[in-house]
């Protein structure tokens, strides 16, 4: 594929990657410093010098299903039977989505919770070299990140650009994401109909992708000053928070929408306490985002039984994409021990290198891979634990060349080379809804996410990969 990257000398590019770095830290790039424990110290975030190319028609279509992926989710949310049947293998043997799979359950009873559900997603795909097609690799239901950022990246990209060619074809269209995301927020909170009611995000004990978090709630203080925003821990979170109407108060004031930037990982409850809060707040008369059973239809197992289209049919109508979306799937297997399970065990074992071994975990670093593969798949064969983990025919990725920019690479030691990476393209989407009653469901954009190719993983947190914007052709 083409590659954005122009001819360069040395001395170039240690200027361009000085003031990309620069760009970074002024624009709000950045992260807490993983190596001081300081917390006014924030370091860049890893990021890509130029955008990377990346077919417009795909990127479209992409857009074009996001609403239908809305809606489906929302519809797997409200079936009960579904989601009961769907998960009973998996809550077996997985504690955390056991934990999850509980609370739902207590909130379902619960007649004075909220019925509405403010969904976040971000539908993530690569585009497959042969055939030219895209994937889809997840979607996120929660661990919904770089919204914040996907505007800055890109325009980063332009300054970039400019400084080395006054050429124009660089231009592309301008990312929202930051925007819709706090519009969503408000757009809740409008439902909720409280003036002096607040919105609250629910975090970490230390943030480290802070600024992602800061640049959406500094945009909808830009466009709602008078909407109060608090960062509140689980630990924040205790009895005399609820009334007797289930209207969730924190710091004396009533809370409209909650927004969990945490809450996706089993560290993420260090406690009891902390699961006693998800599930509080879950009761609450607040709009959660995700509602509980938002999250839970987002757990990896939906997405492998969804590959079935006739499945697939009950939840995303043909007018709304099925076909479409349905198209992106790769293929997926459940490892039960049935002779259907066994048989994509067995596969597993013989031809690691064609596959990713999931399990039902969020945010990175959870994936095994090659001889991994066939190590864990051994271990948990004679188990119950294989109904935990899912086996996904491995994307093979369109590679470009690029140079990804470390915030530890520095003029003297350069660990900043031109690099073959491989692109993630995540388009986000957001619903208002309760049952049958939509109240909004858009699409919101787009931001890519690069690693090099040799990489299994793309956390940029994580130190893997890099935040990147495409430049669509
Ligand atoms: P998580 O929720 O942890 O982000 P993902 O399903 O996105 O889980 O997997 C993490 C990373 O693993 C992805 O960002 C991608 O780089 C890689 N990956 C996942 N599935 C595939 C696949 N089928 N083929 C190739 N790479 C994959
Ligand atoms: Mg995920
Ligand atoms: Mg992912």
């Amino acid at each position: 594929m083409e590659s954005c990257v122009p001819k360069l000398t040395d001395a170039t590019l240690d200027q361009l990657e000085k003031d990309a770095k620069e760009f970074a830290l002024t624009t709000g790039i950045g992260c807490r410093s993983i190596d001081l424990p300081n917390d006014n110290c924030l370091q860049s975030l890893r990021f890509t010098l130029f955008p990377s190319p990346f077919p417009l028609k795909w990127c479209l279509l992409a857009q074009r299903i996001q609403q239908g992926i809305n809606l489906m989710m929302h519809r797997i949310s409200y079936d009960k039977q579904f989601l009961e049947e769907s998960l009973a293998d998996v809550i077996r043997v997985d504690s955390f989505t056991r934990s999850l799979y509980e609370i739902y359950l207590k909130v379902s009873q619960d007649v004075k919770a909220s019925k509405l559900n403010l969904g976040i997603f971000r539908s993530d795909y690569m585009l497959n070299k042969e055939p030219e097609v895209l994937r889809q690799v997840e979607i996120n239901a929660i661990s919904v990140s770089f919204a914040g950022l996907a505007p800055a990246i890109s325009e980063l990209h332009h300054y970039v650009n400019n400084k080395v060619t006054s050429d124009i074809k660089h231009e592309q269209p301008k990312i929202n994401t930051c925007d819709f995301v706090a519009s969503s927020l408000i757009k809740a909170w409008e439902v909720y109909g409280k003036k002096e009611a607040i919105i609250v995000f629910i975090v970490e004990q230390r943030t480290f992708n802070i600024c992602d978090q800061k640049a959406i709630e500094i945009q909808l203080f830009r466009k709602r000053p008078d909407i109060l925003v608090k960062r509140k821990q689980f630990s924040d979170i205790s009895k005399d928070c609820l009334d007797e109407n289930n209207i969730l108060r924190v710091d004396g004031k009533e809370v409209a929408v909650v927004y969990y930037r945490t809450g996706y990982v089993p560290v993420d409850y260090p406690d009891e306490k902390s699961w006693e809060a998800r599930l509080l707040l879950e009761r609450s008369k607040a709009i959660k985002c995700p509602s509980i059973k938002y999250q839970l239809a987002g757990v990896k197992k939906f997405q492998q039984i969804l590959t079935d289209k006739n499945i697939l049919k009950r939840f995303i109508r043909p007018e709304e994409g099925l076909d479409e979306l349905y198209g992106t799937f790769a293929a997926i297997y459940h490892l039960s021990d049935t002779p259907e399970g066994n048989k994509s065990l067995e596969m597993g074992l013989k031809n690691p290198e064609k596959f990713v071994l999931k399990p039902q975990r969020e945010g990175g670093g959870n994936n095994y891979y090659g001889s991994d593969i066939v190590t864990k798949l051994s271990e948990i064969r004679k188990s119950d634990e294989r109904n935990a983990y899912i086996l996904m025919e491995l994307i093979d990725a369109v590679p470009v060349t690029n140079y990804g920019v470390d915030y530890k690479s520095s003029l003297k030691s350069r660990n900043f080379v031109k690099d073959t990476i491989i692109s993630e393209l995540g388009i986000f989407g957001s619903i208002l809804a309760d049952g049958e009653q939509v109240y909004c469901n858009e699409e919101g954009g787009y931001l890519l996410r690069s690693k090099r190719v040799n990489d299994t993983e793309a956390g940029i947190a994580a130190g893997a990969g890099f935040l990147d914007a495409p430049y669509l052709f």
